[in-house]
């Protein structure tokens, strides 16, 4: 069956019933419909003096482009928590609608382990990215609105530094000329449209604790740039106080439910390369207030996913995770150790013991941040118990173990040996998080920690107008931001092809943004791309409603 047939069959509960799950009053639960609902944002702040319950990371090795089942894995362990009698949710991203008709598939985990309802956490969901698209276009609205009635702030029109947002891949909106007709229409320049989850206003909401924090944060933006290149901000052209209006209710976490019709909260969706790649600050915050495990995943590989998530989100909402679960699969051990795409169906255990030096480097870096790991093997049919053992054998030599898990064939029966191995290092209390850098290192120095610690590089490539844009940034009060570093999910390296454990590379950074509302550097190291554009066949084209108006071709 595919996923979505899975779903339609799924015997979901009225969300009030998950709701209560975690003792969330009727009244603070604010349903869209019978199957979703966002919980008060005044119900959240009462929530302050209570315990916390343990946080688990779930994060993977270097990906093959299927995805290895992150999100599917936090769902089954979310799921195989429950099913030992734990009180446990899970804390996943939003989706974006530019990939699901691209060709990604869907976010919400798969098989029989998934959040349903998955169509609508595919499409328009509670309105969120919506929301977050007003609040940006409306920002660069009023900029060029600014610009039109006499540039008051005196921006430089070269230096606009704020582009406009869409939640769609669409190629042909990568570099425009706007104002374009004449007088009544403004100053002709060049912009752009960015994706949604590339928005800073989506890392925002992702990282903010509160409304106040949130508003504070929109005025942080940076639009552009005077003639004397000081930063012009979002406050200076008045539209923070908007902005936050439009997104009171996204900032509300939404909740769901997994096919065993346990708690999840879907919440936020930032870009993993420019931004962290995390579900919103709020939503763990508030899992962890009212469960006693949480389960939430972090995109891309370890490299990127679990080092923004410790740097950045945990550095900067005070989490302590207890615990780290690294997702790997025999696919991608034998993509890294040298098979191609079509040759991945067929037995090859040299070529997984070849790979696993990936999966080696993502444990030992994990334990830099101080928190025990343990590999979860997401199964795969085509998987043959040689490939398998070979995995475990290689696990077992890194001090550490690998458990074989099948929640995307069983759901929560699939999970339950890892859940209990979660438990127990959560249990034992050798978890020590810390992140890899101090806030007081300075900026290149942090991205050469990230570089060398992380990515095992032997340097970091800058020029020297690079280096004198991060001095000038200390010196303006930003040296004490983390680094958030943009470079392709497939290798260790910024080359996508250089797979395992390369060593003796360089890390070029090519470009450095400050995001001084969300409150990180963006370190770009290779070609990232903030619009993407479809695929020759895009799943579009395979996606109708059928005769009983359900939705056919959603993966
Ligand atoms: P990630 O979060 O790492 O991107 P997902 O959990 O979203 O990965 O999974 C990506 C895709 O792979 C999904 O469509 C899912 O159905 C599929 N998938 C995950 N695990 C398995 C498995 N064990 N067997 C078959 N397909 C799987
Ligand atoms: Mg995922």
């Amino acid at each position: 069956m595919s996923d979505i047939e899975i779903a339609r069959a799924a015997k979901k509960r009225p969300i009030q019933e998950i709701g209560a799950k975690l003792n969330i009053p009727l009244d603070d639960l604010l349903p869209f419909g019978h199957d979703k609902a966002k919980v008060s944002e005044g119900f959240i702040k009462g929530l302050q003096g209570k315990k916390d319950g343990h946080l688990i990371l779930v994060t993977a090795i270097n990906p093959t482009p299927a995805g290895e089942g992150k999100t599917t894995t936090t769902v089954g362990l979310g799921d195989g928590l429950n099913a030992i009698g734990k009180k446990a949710a899970i804390c996943i991203r939003e989706a974006s609608l530019g990939p699901c008709f691209g060709m990604k598939g869907g976010a919400a985990g798969g098989g029989y382990a998934q959040v349903v309802p998955m169509e609508d956490m595919n499409l328009h969901f509670t309105g969120d990215f919506h929301a977050i698209t007003s609040a940006h276009n409306l920002l660069a609205a009023m900029l060029d609105n600014h610009i039109y009635w006499g540039n008051d702030c005196e921006i430089d029109i070269r230096r606009v530094a704020f582009r406009r947002v869409m939640d769609m891949n669409d190629r042909a909106l990568r570099e425009i000329v706007c104002n374009l007709g004449g007088v009544a229409n403004g100053f002709p320049r060049e912009a752009g449209f960015d994706i949604t989850v590339a928005s800073e206003v989506m890392a925002i909401l992702c990282l903010a604790t509160d409304l106040e924090d949130l508003e504070r944060r929109l005025g942080n933006i940076i639009v552009g740039y005077r003639r004397d290149r000081s930063p012009v901000y979002c406050r200076d052209i008045k539209a923070d106080g908007a902005m936050t209006v439009l997104l009171q209710q996204a900032m509300q976490p939404n909740l769901v439910q997994t096919l065993e019709n346990n708690p999840a909260f879907v919440h936020g969706g930032p870009f993993a390369n420019i931004a962290h790649g995390c579900n919103s600050v709020i939503a763990t915050t508030t899992a962890l207030k009212l469960a006693d495990y949480v389960v939430t995943e972090a995109g891309f590989g370890a490299d990127l996913g679990a080092e923004k998530f410790f740097d950045i989100k945990c550095r900067k909402a005070g989490l302590k995770p207890e615990a780290v679960v690294l997702v790997a699969t025999v696919r991608a051990m034998k993509m890294n150790g040298g098979v191609k795409k079509d040759g991945l169906g067929e037995e090859n255990v040299e070529a997984v013991k070849a790979g696993c030096a990936n999966l080696g480097r993502h444990i030992q870096n994990i334990k830099k941040f101080g928190v025990p790991a343990v590999v979860a093997i997401n199964h795969f049919v085509t998987d043959t118990e040689a490939e398998v053992q070979a995995v475990k054998d290689y696990v077992a030599s890194m001090g550490s173990e690998a458990i074989l898990c099948q929640h995307w064939a069983k759901g929560s029966a699939g999970t339950e040996e890892l859940a209990h191995k979660v438990v127990e290092i959560i249990e034992g209390g050798s978890a020590q998080f810390a992140p890899i850098y101090p806030d007081e290192m300075p900026l290149f120095q942090k991205i050469e920690t990230v570089a060398k610690e992380i990515y095992r590089a032997d340097e970091v490539i800058a020029d020297k107008k690079i280096r004198d844009q991060l001095r000038q940034w200390e010196e303006a009060g930003y040296g004490n931001l983390p680094v958030c570093m943009a470079k392709t999910q497939y290798s260790f390296s910024t080359d996508p092809n250089l797979r395992g454990a390369p060593t003796g590379h360089s890390v070029p950074v090519r470009e450095v943004r400050l995001s001084a509302g969300a409150g990180f550097i963006v370190a770009i190291c290779g070609e990232i791309m903030t619009m993407p554009g479809l695929p020759r066949v895009p799943s579009a084209e395979a996606i109708r409603l059928n005769e009983a108006g359900e939705i056919e071709g959603l993966f």
